[in-house]
């Protein structure tokens, strides 16, 4: 069973080093040239920018998903961070990177949102 979250963990890697479009030039910054048309000008900033904002959720997926592989090298894969209970299967197939049990997660949101208020 954990071979299988860890396939599926590889192909969502995988995934995410597949470019979003083949001509985007994502190695590279994104260059905003000076250009004379105003209006060609904003369509250009408002494109780098959603490439910025897609390279950087890229980014924190695989970086998740990294985290979550070398979990399972070390042997405490499927372990809430918080309280150490089993996270459990159900939870883990749904979503291959969670790092906290259902009860730890549900802390950690209403945590946040009591900060926020
Ligand atoms: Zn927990």
């Amino acid at each position: 069973m954990l071979e299988m979250l860890r396939k599926r963990l590889l192909d969502a890697l995988d995934g995410c080093r597949v470019r979003p479009c083949p001509d985007a030039e994502l190695d590279e910054q994104p260059r905003l040239d000076a250009c004379a048309d105003e209006n060609e000008f904003a369509s250009r900033v408002v494109e780098v920018g959603m490439q910025i904002a897609l390279r950087r959720r890229l980014e924190e997926r695989r970086g998740e998903i990294e985290a979550a592989l070398k979990r399972m090298d070390t042997g405490c894969y499927g372990d809430c961070e918080e309280c150490g209970e089993e996270i459990g299967l159900a939870r883990l197939m749904a979503n291959p990177t969670a790092q906290l049990c259902v009860h730890c997660q549900a802390d950690n949101e209403r945590g946040r949102l009591r900060r926020c208020a």
